[in-house]
C-alpha cells in the first residue's frame, strides 16, 4: 500500500528550506503556501485513491500489443483523465502556456507522491511534461497551438526518442535520418528502441521528440537535429490528420515498471513519416534535447526518492507489527515476551539508514528545485545571484540522478531485508519496488554517464565557480556550528569529509593534467558518491540544527509527537554521519591510491572461460 510522510515533507519545504520565500518574488506571487498545501493534499489523495491501488495490479497485468495497438492496464485511462481534471501535470508549466506557474520545489513533491504511488503510471505524464516543457521553450507559436495546448489538456502525450539499437550511451552514433521536404517539414526514417510511453491507449495522439541527422550533417552529436514527429499528423488548424507512418514494432517484457509501455518504434518504414524541425533550427538537436534530458534526470532522481520513501514507510509499518524473538536484554529467559522486530537493534539500524537517506535525498532534490526556481525568478533583476543558482542546478543534477537512483535500489533491498521472507513474495509491495527501482540507474544516461558529466564538465564549469560556491556553503556551515552542543562531533566529521572531497577533486585534476584520462573515468563513479554523501551529510545536519529549535518549542508546548518528530531528524543526521559518511574516507583512499588493476588486468584475466 502506498504510504507518504507529509509531516517530513512539510518540514523540508517550509521549516528547513523555507520554500515560502518564493511567494514573495514576482514570479510566484500569484501563489501562496496555503494554495500549494491544498495542491499537495489533492495530489496525495489522487496518489492514494487513484493510482496507488493500480500499482500492483498494473505490474501483474503489464501492457499488451495486439493488432498494432498497445493497451495499458485496466484503470490507467481513467486515472489519466482524473489527473488532467486535477491539473497536476501542468503545475510547474508557465501561466502563459496554460499551466499554474508553480514552483519546481513544490513540483518535486507532487512528482514524488505520484511516482511513489505508481512509478509506471507516472512515466506517461512525466514524459508528456518533459516534451511539453521542451516545446514551450523551443517550439514556435504554431507548434504551441498544434501540439503544446493539446498536451497540457491531456489529449496528446509525449515521448523522448534518442536510443537506437547501436546508439545507447553513444547518442552521437544516431542513424535516424531526416530529408527536407518543404519549409520545416522533413521526411523521417529510422528505428528507435526502448521508448517509454512509445505507444498506449491513454490519448488521441502521441508527440514523439525525435533526434535525427539531416542528410549531409556532420557525424557525432553536433550533427543531430530535433523533430516533432506526431503519431498522427496534426493539420495546421489542429485537426487530427492521417496516421504518420510510425509503427510500434514491439513492446518490452521487463524486470520492473511493467505497466509502462517501452516500445520499439519504426519511423517511416512506408516512406511517409513527417517531422517538424524544432524551432526551425538544424543541428541544434542536442542543445534542445538537453532541456528535456536535464528535466528527466532530475525526475529520475525524484522517482528514486519516491520509491525509496514508499519502501521505507512500508518496512517501518511492518516492523512495528511483526512479532519475532524477544529483546536481547532478556536473552537468557525462554519465557521473555516476543517483541515487534522494530525493537531489534539491527532492524533499527536498517530503518534509520533508510530514513536518513530518504530524507537527505528529498532535501537535496527540493533544494536543487529551489535553486532552479530562484535562478528563473531572479534572472531579470539580479544576474549574479541567478547565475549562482543556475550553477548549483547544473552541478547537482548528476548527483540527484545517480545517487538517488542507486540508493532507491539499495533502500528497496533494505526494505525487503526488514520484512524477511515476507518481503520476497508478492503479498507485500517491496519486491515490486526493488524491480521498479533498478531502471533508474540505467535510463536517462547510465549512472556512470552522470559521473562522467560531473567530473569532466560540471566541476570545471564557470571556471570552477559552481564547485567553489558549493564547498564554501559547507565550509561556512561547519564554521558557524562547529561548537554546537550535541552535534559538534558530527559537524567536525562533516568538515573532515568535505576536506576529503577536496582532496579527491585534487587527485582528479592531477589525473587530468598528467593525461591519465582512464584513471579519471575509473574513479568518476566513486567520486560522485563521495560528493553525494558529503552533500547529504551537510543537508541532514543543517536540518538537525533547524529541528533542535523545533524540538525546544515543542517541548515547551508538551507536544510529544512533535518532540519525537524533531528528535528523529537529529538522530537521522547523527546516524548518517557516523554510519555512512566514514565511507568517503575509504573511497578517497581508493581514488588517490590510483590503483590500475581494473585497467591493467588482461581481458582474459577476468576469466579464461568462454
Ligand atoms: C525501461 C527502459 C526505458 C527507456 N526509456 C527510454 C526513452 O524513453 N527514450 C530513450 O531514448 N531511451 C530510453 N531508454 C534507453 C536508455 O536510455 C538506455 O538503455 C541507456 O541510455 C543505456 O544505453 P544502452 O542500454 O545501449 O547501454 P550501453 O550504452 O550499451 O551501456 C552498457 C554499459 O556500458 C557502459 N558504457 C557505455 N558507454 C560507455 C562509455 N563511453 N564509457 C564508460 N562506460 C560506458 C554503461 O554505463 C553501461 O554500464 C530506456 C531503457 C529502458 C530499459
Amino acid at each position: 500500500m502506498f504510504k507518504a510522510d507529509l509531516r517530513a515533507i512539510r518540514f523540508t519545504l517550509y521549516e528547513h528550506l523555507k520554500v515560502q520565500q518564493l511567494f514573495e518574488l514576482d514570479a510566484f506571487s500569484h501563489l501562496s503556501r496555503e494554495e500549494c498545501d491544498a495542491i499537495i493534499d489533492q495530489c496525495l489523495r489522487f496518489a492514494t485513491e487513484v493510482t496507488g491501488p493500480l500499482n500492483a495490479p498494473g505490474d501483474r497485468a503489464g501492457c499488451g500489443l495486439a493488432d498494432g495497438r498497445v493497451t495499458t492496464p485496466p484503470g490507467f485511462p481513467e486515472a489519466w483523465r482524473r489527473l488532467f481534471e486535477l491539473g497536476l501535470m501542468s503545475f510547474t508549466m508557465p501561466v502563459k502556456a496554460g499551466g499554474f506557474g508553480g514552483p519546481r520545489a513544490i513540483g518535486v513533491v507532487l512528482a514524488e507522491l505520484q511516482s511513489g504511488a505508481n512509478t509506471a503510471f507516472q512515466m506517461y505524464p512525466g514524459l508528456t511534461h518533459g516534451a511539453a516543457d521542451l516545446l514551450e521553450t523551443f517550439g514556435s507559436p504554431r507548434d504551441h497551438e498544434r501540439f503544446l495546448a493539446p498536451m497540457l489538456a491531456g489529449r496528446f502525450a509525449g515521448t523522448m526518442c534518442l536510443t537506437e539499437p547501436h546508439a545507447g550511451s553513444d547518442v552521437g552514433a544516431t542513424r535516424t535520418r531526416a530529408r527536407r521536404l518543404e519549409g520545416d517539414v522533413y521526411a523521417i526514417q529510422g528505428t528507435k528502441i526502448f521508448i517509454s510511453s512509445g505507444d498506449h491507449d491513454l490519448t488521441e495522439n502521441i508527440v514523439h521528440m525525435v533526434l535525427a541527422r539531416i542528410e549531409g550533417a556532420p557525424p557525432g552529436t553536433k550533427g543531430l537535429s530535433l523533430f516533432i514527429v506526431p503519431k498522427r499528423w496534426v493539420e495546421e488548424d489542429g485537426r487530427l490528420g492521417e496516421p504518420n507512418d510510425v509503427t510500434t514494432v514491439s513492446i518490452e517484457h521487463k524486470l520492473g515498471i511493467r505497466a509502462s509501455a517501452t516500445a520499439t518504434l519504426a519511423f517511416g518504414d512506408g516512406g511517409r513519416c513527417r517531422g517538424i524541425l524544432v524551432g526551425g533550427r538544424p543541428h541544434e538537436g542536442m542543445r534542445q534535447m538537453f532541456r528535456m534530458m536535464n528535466g528527466a534526470r532530475i525526475a529520475v532522481g525524484v522517482q528514486g526518492i519516491a520509491v525509496a520513501s514508499a519502501a521505507y514507510l512500508n518496512a517501518l509499518a511492518y516492523a512495528r507489527e511483526r512479532l519475532q524473538g524477544s529483546s536481547v536484554r532478556h536473552f537468557k529467559d525462554p519465557n521473555a515476551p516476543r517483541v515487534a522486530i522494530i525493537e531489534h537493534a539491527d532492524v533499527r539500524r536498517l530503518l534509520l539508514e533508510m530514513k536518513a537517506k530518504v530524507e537527505g535525498m528529498r532535501t537535496l532534490a527540493v533544494k536543487l528545485a529551489l535553486h532552479a526556481d530562484l535562478a528563473g525568478a531572479l534572472q531579470a533583476t539580479d544576474e549574479g545571484r541567478a547565475a549562482y543558482h543556475e550553477g548549483q542546478v547544473d552541478l547537482l543534477t548528476p548527483i540527484v540522478k545517480a545517487y538517488c537512483a542507486d540508493q532507491a535500489f539499495r533502500i528497496a533491498e533494505l526494505a525487503i531485508q526488514v520484512y524477511g521472507g515476507a518481503g520476497y513474495v508478492e503479498d507485500h509491495p517491496v519486491e515490486q519496488y526493488l524491480r521498479d527501482a533498478k531502471i533508474f540507474s540505467i535510463y536517462e544516461g547510465t549512472n556512470h554517464i552522470q559521473a562522467l558529466d560531473l567530473v569532466a564538465r560540471k566541476l570545471q564549469s564557470r571556471g570552477g565557480a559552481n564547485l567553489a560556491a558549493f564547498l564554501s556553503e559547507i565550509g561556512g556551515f561547519v564554521e558557524r556550528h562547529r561548537a554546537r552542543p550535541g552535534l559538534a562531533a558530527e559537524i567536525g566529521a562533516l568538515g573532515e569529509a568535505a576536506g576529503a572531497l577536496q582532496r579527491a577533486g585534487g587527485a582528479l585534476i592531477e589525473f587530468f593534467t598528467s593525461g591519465r584520462l582512464e584513471q579519471v573515468t575509473l574513479v568518476a563513479s566513486p567520486f560522485l558518491e563521495v560528493m553525494a554523501e558529503v552533500t547529504l551529510a551537510h543537508l541532514l545536519l543543517d536540518a538537525a540544527v533547524v529541528a533542535e529549535a523545533g524540538r525546544a518549542a515543542a517541548e515547551e508546548e508538551h507536544h510529544q509527537e512533535e518532540v519525537d518528530f524533531y528528535r528523529g531528524k537529529v538522530m537521522a543526521a547523527k546516524f548518517f554521519v557516523n554510519f555512512v559518511l566514514p565511507g568517503v574516507h575509504a573511497k578517497l583512499a581508493a581514488i588517490v591510491g590510483a590503483d590500475r588493476s581494473a585497467l591493467d588486468i588482461p581481458d582474459a584475466g577476468f576469466s579464461t572461460a568462454r
